[in-house]
């Protein structure tokens, strides 16, 4: 951790008041200022990794804030890591290729033994060790999760993986990957939900003993990949928790990752907003700016308001997860409300921009092509009003 990203990481964890908060906000953006358009300009046309940047969060000690201290992280909880991410991309970074490493080890700290969380936690906390991969997301089951067929079958002190991934972001870039397969196929088990397990796989040791990683070229730079397990031999002590109760671990962290995402979009909503008011004072056309014209000024303005309520959500939705009450609906919907507010605001941002919108120096084409993601995953918009409509207003279950 550098001194300054130190000073201020121990500030906050002995008060985590809002000057606190704001010293590690200050730190961040300075962290971020050394990586400017070009740099991600760069990254996003050679469709390269930013490495150097996940160092120097890494190295900063922003991806352990959600380890306690016990483990060797900061332990500053939700609130802080959605402060980081939201800093980040208000200063026009980007955070997808770092952001796992947050908070996927979630499912080893909840559910792990104590000896895979004293194995495994100091080291992602401090990075030694990268657990970037996430692996759920199959070809054919897509957001019906339940309907997943990679499995793991037991063979003594072993269990074989075999089937396919999709979507399985930073795989290449990963040390570890939490998995999740079935280990009872779901036409044996009375609940759907039931026979589904998580494991922790050392990527290391299982590229090429049956293991193969295809990179996927996408409209952003995502560095998301397929994955594909053929007799894959895993140790059994990689099962994190009970067997067959995988579904319901990967749920638990669900709300955690909901937030974050959400801190990311209200982040690129002050990006955009502000890039779009700074260019609509300066450009001039008809001998006057073109903020002047409210046609331009209220859509501008209407983002804003968007995402300062969508701000107003994530940081309740957060504040609620640190004090360890339920906040499936505030994660929810501030999931929902700050995606869509970014998308808003990067189409205010293109438009506002005219031509010069579509010129990758202007770096707005690039984050409008880089927020759009956030309706889709890591669940898509349509999920998530089911969950609300089913679960918050007790509507009858569509699915
Ligand atoms: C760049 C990128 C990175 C990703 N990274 C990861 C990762 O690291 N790990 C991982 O596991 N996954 C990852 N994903 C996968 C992501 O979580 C899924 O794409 C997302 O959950 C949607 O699933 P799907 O693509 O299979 O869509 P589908 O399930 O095929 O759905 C297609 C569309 O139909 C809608 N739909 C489906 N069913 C219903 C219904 N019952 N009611 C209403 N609408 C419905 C959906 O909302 C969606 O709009 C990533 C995806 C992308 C694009």
């Amino acid at each position: 951790m550098t001194e300054a990203a130190h000073a201020a990481a121990h500030a906050a964890a002995h008060a985590t008041d809002e000057a606190s908060v704001d010293q590690i906000r200050e730190a961040v953006r300075s962290l971020c200022a050394r990586f400017p358009g070009e740099y991600w300009r760069t990254k996003d046309r050679e469709r390269q990794y930013p490495s150097e940047f996940v160092a120097a969060m890494t190295e900063a000690g922003y991806l352990g804030v959600l380890i306690p201290e016990a483990f060797g992280g900061s332990g500053l909880g939700l609130s802080v890591a959605v402060a980081i991410l939201e800093e980040v991309h208000a200063s026009g970074c980007n955070a997808a290729a770092l952001h796992a490493q947050m908070y996927t080890m979630g499912t080893v700290l909840r559910h792990g033994s104590l000896e895979q969380k004293t194995q495994w936690l100091p080291k992602i906390a401090t990075g030694e060790v990268r657990l970037q991969a996430f692996g759920v997301t199959e070809p054919t089951a897509g957001t019906d999760t339940t309907s997943i067929s990679t499995s793991a079958t037991r063979k003594g002190d072993s269990y074989v993986i075999n089937g396919q991934k999709v979507w399985t972001s930073r795989a290449e870039h990963s040390d570890l990957m939490v998995l999740l397969a079935r280990t009872t196929a779901k036409d044996q088990v009375a609940r759907k939900a039931d026979g589904i397990s998580v494991f922790l796989v050392d990527m290391r040791a299982a590229l090429r003993n049956g293991l193969t990683i295809k990179p996927i070229r996408t409209m952003i730079n995502h560095a998301t990949t397929e994955i594909f397990f053929d007799n894959l031999e895993i140790p059994a002590s990689c099962l994190i928790g009970e067997e067959g109760k995988g579904f319901r671990y990967i749920l638990d962290g669900m709300n955690a990752e909901r937030i974050l995402i959400a801190s990311e979009c209200v982040g690129d909503c002050r990006w955009f907003v502000d890039k779009a008011a700074a260019y609509a004072k300066e450009r001039m056309v008809f001998g006057r700016p073109i903020g002047q014209n409210q046609g331009v000024a209220f859509p501008i303005a209407r983002a804003h308001a968007q995402g300062r309520a969508a701000r107003l959500m994530t940081y309740e939705a957060a504040r609620l997860y640190d004090a360890g009450k339920p906040c499936a609906e505030e994660a929810n919907t501030a999931k929902l409300l700050a995606s869509e507010a970014s998308w808003a605001a990067a189409d205010t941002c293109l438009q506002t921009h005219g031509g010069f919108g579509f010129a990758e120096e202007y770096d707005v084409e690039r984050k409008f092509r880089e927020t759009r993601l956030y309706q889709v995953a890591p669940i898509s918009t349509n999920l998530i009003l089911s969950y609300l409509g089913e679960h918050v207003l007790g509507l009858p279950r569509s699915y």
